[in-house]
Protein backbone atom coordinates (compact mmCIF):
# COMPACT_ATOMS: atom_id res chain seq x y z
CA UNK A 1 0.00 0.00 0.00
CA UNK A 2 0.90 3.70 -0.66
CA UNK A 3 0.54 5.62 2.45
CA UNK A 4 1.10 9.08 3.04
CA UNK A 5 2.80 9.99 6.63
CA UNK A 6 1.15 13.48 7.93
CA UNK A 7 2.79 15.19 11.07
CA UNK A 8 0.89 18.31 10.80
CA UNK A 9 2.27 21.11 13.50
CA UNK A 10 0.70 24.11 13.73
CA UNK A 11 2.90 26.34 11.56
CA UNK A 12 4.31 23.20 9.44
CA UNK A 13 3.46 19.93 7.58
CA UNK A 14 5.78 17.12 7.35
CA UNK A 15 5.23 13.90 5.04
CA UNK A 16 6.16 11.12 4.06
CA UNK A 17 5.47 8.87 1.48
CA UNK A 18 5.55 5.06 2.18
CA UNK A 19 5.04 1.56 0.25
CA UNK A 20 4.29 -1.21 3.35
CA UNK A 21 4.99 -3.89 1.02
CA UNK A 22 8.43 -2.85 0.45
CA UNK A 23 9.08 -0.87 3.29
CA UNK A 24 10.67 1.96 0.82
CA UNK A 25 10.77 5.63 1.80
CA UNK A 26 9.73 7.09 -1.56
CA UNK A 27 9.44 11.26 -0.68
CA UNK A 28 9.80 13.31 2.62
CA UNK A 29 9.51 16.56 3.10
CA UNK A 30 8.28 19.31 5.33
CA UNK A 31 6.12 22.54 4.26
CA UNK A 32 6.64 25.27 6.81
CA UNK A 33 5.48 28.67 7.06
CA UNK A 34 2.01 27.89 7.34
CA UNK A 35 0.35 31.06 7.92
CA UNK A 36 2.25 33.60 5.93
CA UNK A 37 1.59 34.52 2.76
CA UNK A 38 2.38 32.18 0.25
CA UNK A 39 0.65 29.50 2.33
CA UNK A 40 -2.06 30.43 4.25
CA UNK A 41 -3.52 27.49 6.02
CA UNK A 42 -3.10 23.88 6.03
CA UNK A 43 -5.27 23.22 2.93
CA UNK A 44 -2.64 25.26 1.20
CA UNK A 45 0.24 23.52 2.58
CA UNK A 46 -1.52 20.77 1.00
CA UNK A 47 -0.76 22.18 -1.96
CA UNK A 48 2.34 22.47 -1.88
CA UNK A 49 2.87 18.65 -0.71
CA UNK A 50 0.39 17.61 -3.17
CA UNK A 51 3.15 19.46 -6.08
CA UNK A 52 6.25 18.20 -4.14
CA UNK A 53 5.18 14.29 -4.46
CA UNK A 54 4.61 14.05 -7.85
CA UNK A 55 7.58 12.97 -9.18
CA UNK A 56 8.27 10.44 -6.66
CA UNK A 57 4.59 8.94 -7.61
CA UNK A 58 4.96 8.31 -11.28
CA UNK A 59 1.07 8.41 -11.61
CA UNK A 60 0.91 6.14 -8.91
CA UNK A 61 -2.34 6.55 -6.29
CA UNK A 62 -2.06 7.05 -2.91
CA UNK A 63 -4.00 4.28 -0.85
CA UNK A 64 -4.56 5.72 2.65
CA UNK A 65 -3.45 8.88 4.72
CA UNK A 66 -1.92 7.89 8.48
CA UNK A 67 -1.46 11.24 10.64
CA UNK A 68 0.58 11.43 13.79
CA UNK A 69 -1.95 12.76 16.19
CA UNK A 70 -0.18 13.51 19.96
CA UNK A 71 -3.46 13.18 22.09
CA UNK A 72 -5.81 10.43 22.37
CA UNK A 73 -7.17 11.20 25.39
CA UNK A 74 -8.47 8.13 27.79
CA UNK A 75 -10.47 7.24 24.60
CA UNK A 76 -7.99 6.14 22.51
CA UNK A 77 -5.82 2.86 22.62
CA UNK A 78 -4.65 1.96 19.25
CA UNK A 79 -5.08 3.56 15.78
CA UNK A 80 -8.88 4.37 14.74
CA UNK A 81 -10.22 5.24 10.66
CA UNK A 82 -10.93 8.86 10.65
CA UNK A 83 -14.80 9.98 10.11
CA UNK A 84 -16.05 13.58 11.04
CA UNK A 85 -16.75 12.37 14.93
CA UNK A 86 -13.27 10.97 15.27
CA UNK A 87 -12.04 14.38 13.60
CA UNK A 88 -14.51 16.23 16.59
CA UNK A 89 -12.80 14.10 19.08
CA UNK A 90 -9.40 15.21 18.76
CA UNK A 91 -10.38 19.05 18.42
CA UNK A 92 -11.99 18.22 21.95
CA UNK A 93 -8.96 16.74 23.01
CA UNK A 94 -6.95 20.22 22.70
CA UNK A 95 -7.54 21.50 25.79
CA UNK A 96 -5.06 18.58 26.99
CA UNK A 97 -2.49 19.14 23.62
CA UNK A 98 -3.08 23.39 23.14
CA UNK A 99 -0.89 23.48 19.76
CA UNK A 100 -0.78 20.11 18.94
CA UNK A 101 -4.34 18.42 18.22
CA UNK A 102 -5.56 21.40 16.48
CA UNK A 103 -3.07 21.60 14.17
CA UNK A 104 -3.50 17.46 14.02
CA UNK A 105 -7.75 18.29 12.62
CA UNK A 106 -6.51 20.83 10.21
CA UNK A 107 -4.35 18.62 8.13
CA UNK A 108 -7.19 16.12 8.35
CA UNK A 109 -9.37 18.48 6.86
CA UNK A 110 -7.32 19.73 4.83
CA UNK A 111 -7.03 15.74 3.01
CA UNK A 112 -10.33 15.53 3.06
CA UNK A 113 -11.07 18.92 1.35
CA UNK A 114 -9.03 17.87 -1.60
CA UNK A 115 -9.60 13.99 -1.61
CA UNK A 116 -12.70 13.42 0.01
CA UNK A 117 -12.70 9.66 -0.61
CA UNK A 118 -9.26 9.02 0.56
CA UNK A 119 -9.40 6.75 3.69
CA UNK A 120 -7.19 7.73 6.66
CA UNK A 121 -6.09 7.11 9.98
CA UNK A 122 -5.58 8.59 13.15
CA UNK A 123 -2.62 7.09 15.31
CA UNK A 124 -2.33 8.57 18.89
CA UNK A 125 1.35 9.75 20.65
CA UNK A 126 -0.20 8.31 23.78
CA UNK A 127 -2.34 5.02 22.57
CA UNK A 128 0.56 2.78 23.66
CA UNK A 129 0.30 3.99 27.44
CA UNK A 130 -3.41 3.11 27.84
CA UNK A 131 -1.92 -0.09 29.61
CA UNK A 132 -0.64 1.95 32.25
CA UNK A 133 -2.43 0.86 35.79
CA UNK A 134 -3.76 3.25 38.04
CA UNK A 135 -1.33 3.17 40.52
CA UNK A 136 1.37 4.77 37.67
CA UNK A 137 -1.12 6.87 35.59
CA UNK A 138 -2.80 8.34 38.60
CA UNK A 139 -1.64 11.49 40.91
CA UNK A 140 -2.20 11.73 44.42
CA UNK A 141 -4.61 14.62 44.20
CA UNK A 142 -7.79 15.13 45.07
CA UNK A 143 -10.25 13.28 42.40
CA UNK A 144 -11.93 16.14 41.01
CA UNK A 145 -9.15 17.65 39.11
CA UNK A 146 -9.12 14.16 37.11
CA UNK A 147 -12.49 14.05 36.97
CA UNK A 148 -13.24 17.72 35.43
CA UNK A 149 -9.82 18.59 33.76
CA UNK A 150 -8.52 15.08 33.10
CA UNK A 151 -5.34 15.75 34.60
CA UNK A 152 -3.55 12.24 35.04
CA UNK A 153 -0.48 10.49 33.26
CA UNK A 154 -1.14 10.06 29.98
CA UNK A 155 2.83 9.68 28.44
CA UNK A 156 4.16 9.91 25.13
CA UNK A 157 6.10 8.95 22.59
CA UNK A 158 3.96 6.30 22.18
CA UNK A 159 3.81 5.16 18.68
CA UNK A 160 7.95 4.69 18.80
CA UNK A 161 7.55 2.57 22.04
CA UNK A 162 4.95 0.20 20.60
CA UNK A 163 7.78 -0.07 17.21
CA UNK A 164 11.01 -0.22 19.33
CA UNK A 165 9.29 -3.05 21.85
CA UNK A 166 8.69 -5.27 18.72
CA UNK A 167 12.26 -4.43 17.41
CA UNK A 168 13.87 -5.51 20.59
CA UNK A 169 12.20 -8.75 21.71
CA UNK A 170 12.56 -9.74 18.13
CA UNK A 171 16.21 -9.51 18.34
CA UNK A 172 16.53 -11.30 21.79
CA UNK A 173 13.80 -13.99 19.75
CA UNK A 174 11.68 -13.03 23.54
CA UNK A 175 7.67 -13.13 22.52
CA UNK A 176 6.51 -9.82 22.82
CA UNK A 177 3.70 -10.71 25.38
CA UNK A 178 6.52 -12.27 27.45
CA UNK A 179 9.12 -9.08 26.98
CA UNK A 180 10.16 -7.30 30.03
CA UNK A 181 12.35 -4.02 29.68
CA UNK A 182 13.22 -0.30 30.14
CA UNK A 183 13.02 1.42 27.17
CA UNK A 184 14.45 5.07 26.73
CA UNK A 185 13.65 7.16 23.76
CA UNK A 186 16.05 10.11 23.79
CA UNK A 187 15.58 12.53 21.23
CA UNK A 188 15.12 16.38 21.63
CA UNK A 189 11.83 15.48 23.68
CA UNK A 190 12.92 12.43 25.63
CA UNK A 191 11.54 9.50 27.86
CA UNK A 192 12.00 6.38 28.84
CA UNK A 193 9.22 3.40 29.67
CA UNK A 194 8.66 0.20 31.41
CA UNK A 195 7.31 -2.64 29.70
CA UNK A 196 5.91 -5.31 30.94
CA UNK A 197 4.65 -8.19 28.89
CA UNK A 198 5.00 -6.29 25.94
CA UNK A 199 3.04 -3.43 27.21
CA UNK A 200 3.51 0.14 28.95
CA UNK A 201 2.83 -0.07 32.89
CA UNK A 202 5.03 3.27 33.26
CA UNK A 203 6.62 6.27 31.70
CA UNK A 204 7.96 9.62 32.60
CA UNK A 205 6.11 11.93 30.71
CA UNK A 206 2.78 12.96 32.00
CA UNK A 207 -0.11 14.65 31.87
CA UNK A 208 2.28 16.85 29.57
CA UNK A 209 5.56 15.97 28.08
CA UNK A 210 7.38 18.40 30.29
CA UNK A 211 7.73 15.51 33.25
CA UNK A 212 10.26 13.18 33.51
CA UNK A 213 14.04 13.58 31.83
CA UNK A 214 15.84 16.05 31.39
CA UNK A 215 15.55 17.07 28.00
CA UNK A 216 17.03 19.97 25.37
CA UNK A 217 14.91 22.97 26.98
CA UNK A 218 12.54 20.86 29.22
CA UNK A 219 13.58 20.62 32.87
CA UNK A 220 11.55 17.43 33.66
CA UNK A 221 10.65 16.54 37.38
CA UNK A 222 10.71 19.64 39.21
CA UNK A 223 8.70 20.42 42.72
CA UNK A 224 5.96 22.01 41.69
CA UNK A 225 5.70 24.32 44.56
CA UNK A 226 8.57 26.34 42.31
CA UNK A 227 6.01 27.27 40.33
CA UNK A 228 4.11 28.10 43.30
CA UNK A 229 7.21 30.36 44.68
CA UNK A 230 7.19 32.01 41.29
CA UNK A 231 3.76 32.63 41.10
CA UNK A 232 3.76 34.24 44.17
CA UNK A 233 6.17 36.93 42.75
CA UNK A 234 4.56 37.33 39.57
CA UNK A 235 5.46 35.21 37.20
CA UNK A 236 2.11 34.60 34.82
CA UNK A 237 1.31 31.43 33.20
CA UNK A 238 2.80 32.38 29.74
CA UNK A 239 6.03 32.90 31.50
CA UNK A 240 6.50 29.64 33.63
CA UNK A 241 5.42 28.05 30.49
CA UNK A 242 8.59 29.58 28.29
CA UNK A 243 10.90 28.94 31.57
CA UNK A 244 10.19 25.09 31.93
CA UNK A 245 9.19 24.31 28.31
CA UNK A 246 11.60 26.71 26.41
CA UNK A 247 14.48 28.14 28.39
CA UNK A 248 15.32 24.85 31.00
CA UNK A 249 16.90 21.34 30.81
CA UNK A 250 20.10 21.05 29.04
CA UNK A 251 20.04 24.92 27.49
CA UNK A 252 19.84 25.85 31.00
CA UNK A 253 22.38 23.78 32.23
CA UNK A 254 24.75 24.23 29.53
CA UNK A 255 23.83 26.94 27.25
CA UNK A 256 23.20 24.42 24.13
CA UNK A 257 20.53 22.59 23.79
CA UNK A 258 21.56 20.43 20.92
CA UNK A 259 23.56 17.14 22.40
CA UNK A 260 26.31 17.48 19.77
CA UNK A 261 27.41 21.08 20.79
CA UNK A 262 27.31 20.13 24.24
CA UNK A 263 29.50 16.70 23.61
CA UNK A 264 31.81 18.88 21.68
CA UNK A 265 31.70 21.77 24.53
CA UNK A 266 32.46 18.73 27.33
CA UNK A 267 35.16 17.28 25.14
CA UNK A 268 37.29 21.34 25.22
CA UNK A 269 36.74 21.26 28.68
CA UNK A 270 33.27 23.06 29.49
CA UNK A 271 32.31 22.11 33.33
CA UNK A 272 29.32 23.77 32.54
CA UNK A 273 28.79 20.85 29.35
CA UNK A 274 29.85 17.89 31.63
CA UNK A 275 27.79 18.93 34.46
CA UNK A 276 24.44 18.66 32.24
CA UNK A 277 25.38 15.43 30.94
CA UNK A 278 25.95 13.93 34.16
CA UNK A 279 22.96 15.32 35.43
CA UNK A 280 20.97 14.18 32.22
CA UNK A 281 22.56 10.56 32.69
CA UNK A 282 21.82 10.24 36.11
CA UNK A 283 18.04 11.41 35.91
CA UNK A 284 17.80 8.71 33.45
CA UNK A 285 19.84 5.83 35.14
CA UNK A 286 17.53 6.62 38.59
CA UNK A 287 14.70 5.51 36.03
CA UNK A 288 15.88 2.66 34.57
CA UNK A 289 16.68 1.45 38.42
CA UNK A 290 13.33 1.85 39.22
CA UNK A 291 11.57 0.81 36.04
CA UNK A 292 13.46 -2.37 36.33
CA UNK A 293 11.63 -2.75 39.54
CA UNK A 294 8.85 -2.06 38.37
CA UNK A 295 8.15 -4.55 35.39
CA UNK A 296 9.73 -7.47 37.77
CA UNK A 297 13.03 -7.36 36.12
CA UNK A 298 14.12 -6.40 32.63
CA UNK A 299 15.66 -8.41 30.14
CA UNK A 300 16.55 -5.47 28.43
CA UNK A 301 17.46 -2.08 28.73
CA UNK A 302 17.01 -0.20 25.20
CA UNK A 303 18.40 3.17 23.79
CA UNK A 304 16.38 5.06 20.78
CA UNK A 305 15.76 7.81 19.11
CA UNK A 306 18.05 11.00 18.49
CA UNK A 307 20.68 10.82 21.15
CA UNK A 308 19.87 6.73 22.15
CA UNK A 309 21.22 6.08 18.67
CA UNK A 310 23.47 8.02 17.45
CA UNK A 311 25.43 9.00 20.98
CA UNK A 312 27.94 6.16 22.59
CA UNK A 313 29.34 8.68 24.99
CA UNK A 314 25.81 9.35 26.55
CA UNK A 315 24.94 5.85 26.73
CA UNK A 316 28.03 5.14 28.51
CA UNK A 317 27.62 7.50 30.77
CA UNK A 318 24.52 6.27 31.76
CA UNK A 319 25.46 2.86 31.57
CA UNK A 320 28.21 3.06 33.53
CA UNK A 321 25.93 3.82 36.57
CA UNK A 322 23.71 0.79 36.14
CA UNK A 323 26.38 -0.96 37.85
CA UNK A 324 24.83 -1.98 40.78
CA UNK A 325 22.87 -4.03 38.12
CA UNK A 326 25.59 -5.71 36.87
CA UNK A 327 25.15 -4.14 33.57
CA UNK A 328 28.31 -3.84 32.07
CA UNK A 329 28.88 -2.55 27.81
CA UNK A 330 30.89 -3.36 25.25
CA UNK A 331 32.76 -0.50 24.52
CA UNK A 332 33.41 -1.66 20.99
CA UNK A 333 29.86 -2.46 20.33
CA UNK A 334 28.35 0.31 21.68
CA UNK A 335 30.90 2.76 19.74
CA UNK A 336 29.97 0.79 16.20
CA UNK A 337 26.08 0.78 17.13
CA UNK A 338 23.42 3.09 15.37
CA UNK A 339 21.87 2.09 12.47
CA UNK A 340 20.86 -1.58 12.81
CA UNK A 341 19.19 -3.08 16.11
CA UNK A 342 22.28 -4.45 18.10
CA UNK A 343 23.15 -5.69 21.58
CA UNK A 344 26.14 -3.24 23.09
CA UNK A 345 26.31 -4.75 26.41
CA UNK A 346 29.46 -7.67 27.10
CA UNK A 347 28.11 -11.35 27.35
CA UNK A 348 28.89 -11.24 30.66
CA UNK A 349 26.33 -8.35 31.52
CA UNK A 350 23.01 -9.34 33.73
CA UNK A 351 21.04 -7.40 31.26
CA UNK A 352 21.41 -7.02 27.81
CA UNK A 353 21.82 -3.39 26.52
CA UNK A 354 20.34 -2.85 23.10
CA UNK A 355 20.60 0.15 20.59
CA UNK A 356 17.45 0.01 18.24
CA UNK A 357 16.83 2.64 15.91
CA UNK A 358 13.08 3.62 15.92
CA UNK A 359 11.14 4.42 12.81
CA UNK A 360 7.99 6.22 13.81
CA UNK A 361 6.25 7.15 10.50
CA UNK A 362 7.19 3.22 9.14
CA UNK A 363 5.11 2.20 12.88
CA UNK A 364 2.06 4.91 11.68
CA UNK A 365 2.62 3.72 7.58
CA UNK A 366 2.09 -0.24 8.68
CA UNK A 367 -0.67 0.70 10.97
CA UNK A 368 -2.32 2.77 8.44
CA UNK A 369 -2.26 -0.12 5.97
CA UNK A 370 -3.45 -2.72 8.84
CA UNK A 371 -6.66 -0.68 9.33
CA UNK A 372 -7.02 0.35 5.88
CA UNK A 373 -6.85 -3.08 4.77
CA UNK A 374 -9.01 -4.99 7.90
CA UNK A 375 -11.78 -1.85 7.09
CA UNK A 376 -11.89 -2.61 3.08
CA UNK A 377 -11.95 -6.58 3.72
CA UNK A 378 -14.53 -5.97 6.18
CA UNK A 379 -16.53 -3.79 3.77
CA UNK A 380 -16.70 -6.36 1.15
CA UNK A 381 -18.29 -8.87 3.27
CA UNK A 382 -20.67 -6.10 5.38
CA UNK A 383 -20.61 -2.74 3.34
CA UNK A 384 -19.08 -0.67 5.63
CA UNK A 385 -15.93 -0.72 6.07
CA UNK A 386 -15.75 1.77 9.04
CA UNK A 387 -18.51 -0.52 10.86
CA UNK A 388 -16.35 -3.49 10.19
CA UNK A 389 -13.18 -1.92 11.89
CA UNK A 390 -14.96 -1.08 14.80
CA UNK A 391 -16.91 -4.32 15.07
CA UNK A 392 -14.18 -6.61 15.37
CA UNK A 393 -12.96 -4.32 18.41
CA UNK A 394 -9.74 -3.58 17.13
CA UNK A 395 -10.30 -0.17 16.46
CA UNK A 396 -8.52 1.26 18.66
CA UNK A 397 -11.26 2.41 21.34
CA UNK A 398 -10.13 2.44 24.45
CA UNK A 399 -12.82 0.69 26.78
CA UNK A 400 -12.74 3.64 29.17
P1 LIG B 1 13.13 14.86 17.88
O1 LIG B 1 12.70 14.68 19.30
O2 LIG B 1 13.09 16.29 17.43
O3 LIG B 1 12.54 13.86 16.92
P2 LIG B 1 15.62 13.41 17.41
O4 LIG B 1 15.15 12.06 17.78
O5 LIG B 1 16.00 13.67 16.01
O6 LIG B 1 14.69 14.56 17.95
O7 LIG B 1 16.92 13.71 18.33
C1 LIG B 1 17.53 14.95 18.36
C2 LIG B 1 18.72 14.90 19.32
O8 LIG B 1 19.65 13.91 18.86
C3 LIG B 1 19.48 16.22 19.40
O9 LIG B 1 19.80 16.51 20.75
C4 LIG B 1 20.74 15.91 18.63
O10 LIG B 1 21.82 16.66 19.11
C5 LIG B 1 20.94 14.46 18.93
N1 LIG B 1 21.87 13.85 17.97
C6 LIG B 1 21.68 13.65 16.64
N2 LIG B 1 22.78 13.13 16.08
C7 LIG B 1 23.71 13.01 17.08
C8 LIG B 1 25.06 12.55 17.16
N3 LIG B 1 25.70 12.09 16.07
N4 LIG B 1 25.67 12.56 18.36
C9 LIG B 1 25.04 13.02 19.45
N5 LIG B 1 23.78 13.47 19.45
C10 LIG B 1 23.12 13.47 18.29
Amino acid sequence: MLVLVINSGSSSLKYQLRDTETHDLLAKGNVERIGSEQVPDHAAAFDVLRRELEPALHGQQIDAVGHRVVHGGERFSGPVLIDNEITRAIERLSPLAPLHNPASAMGIRAVEKRWPRMPQVAVFDTAFHRTLPETAWRYAVPDDLYRRHGIRRYGFHGTSYGYVTGKAAGLLGIPVEEFNAVIAHLGNGASVTAIRHGRSIDTSMGFTPLAGLVMGTRSGDIDPSVLIFLQRRGWDAEQLDDLLNRESGLLALSGESDMRNIEAAAGEGSERAALALDLAAYRLAKYIGGYHVAVGGARAVVFTAGIGERSPAFRERTVRLLGPLGITLDDAANRAAGSEPAVISTSGSAIPVLVVPTDEEEAIALATAELVGRAGEGADERGSGQAAAQADGRSGEGAG
